[in-house]
């Protein structure tokens, strides 16, 4: 199965410009690689960057209606948005989302034909605790409840402790957990890790610990530096 290395710009970069710099940046320097690249900028970046695979960092699972500030799946399709992410653990953190809430997001996304990052990941109180596997276990048997067909369903094991931290997970701990997902997801089910993913640790994570591609954050935000995580996953 094709890699997958995706973007998660969060509420970065400050201005369309400097979007549209990042992002024809990494348009230039990925031309031919053979990983699937998509970029997540915020929403409102996401009707100007043209020309790579574009997702958003969440949505709404209404199609329309009186939910002020929200943003639905069927307007990101209408974009042309292809991926979404959900369960991200800075929304489960910030935002109060619940594995039911990200069950309902992720439905509606499978339903609207939009391919889905899903988001999970225990925090450093949980793995101290001994509880990583029951965590994801959990987070995945009531993210997924009800959803039989995973065809568009990527999963991300971003351990929390390692996003936006410099304290990446070791090879070992992410191929064990990796393994693990695995058992309740289908052998093509892409499972993606994050967590201060850069240029120099990004290959490991594909070819010692099994990760079928990458989410990345901070690092996504410099061209160059993501190009060469991109090109690290080939
Ligand atoms: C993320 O936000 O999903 C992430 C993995 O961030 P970072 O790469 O900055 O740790």
């Amino acid at each position: 199965m094709k890699k997958l290395i995706a973007a998660n710009w969060k509420m970065n970069p400050a201005s369309q410009k400097q979007a549209e710099d990042i992002f024809n940046g990494i348009k230039e320097g990925v031309k031919g690689v053979a990983v699937e690249v998509v970029i997540c900028p915020s929403f409102v970046y996401l009707p100007l960057l043209k020309g790579l695979t574009l997702g958003a960092q969440d949505m709404f699972w209404e199609e329309k209606g009186p939910f002020t500030g929200e943003v639905s799946g069927a307007m990101l399709k209408d974009l042309g948005v292809e991926y979404v992410i959900i369960g991200h653990s800075e929304r489960r953190k910030y935002f109060n989302e619940t594995d039911e809430l990200i069950n309902k997001k992720i439905k509606k996304a499978s339903e609207t034909g939009l391919k889905v990052i899903f988001c999970i990941g225990e925090t450093a109180q949980e793995r101290d605790a001994g509880k990583k596997n029951e965590v994801l276990e959990k987070q995945i048997k009531q993210g997924l409840a009800g959803i039989d067909n995973l065809e568009n369903i990527n999963i991300a094991y971003e351990p929390v402790w390692a996003i936006g931290t410099g304290n990446n997970c070791s090879v070992e701990n992410t191929k064990e957990s990796i393994d693990f997902i695995r058992k309740f997801v289908k052998e093509n089910t892409r499972i993606l890790y994050g967590g201060s993913v850069k240029s120099d640790n990004s290959g490991l994570y594909i070819k010692e610990a099994g990760a079928n591609g990458l989410l990345v954050g901070g690092a996504s935000l410099q061209a160059e530096e993501f190009i060469k995580i991109i090109k690290s996953a080939e």
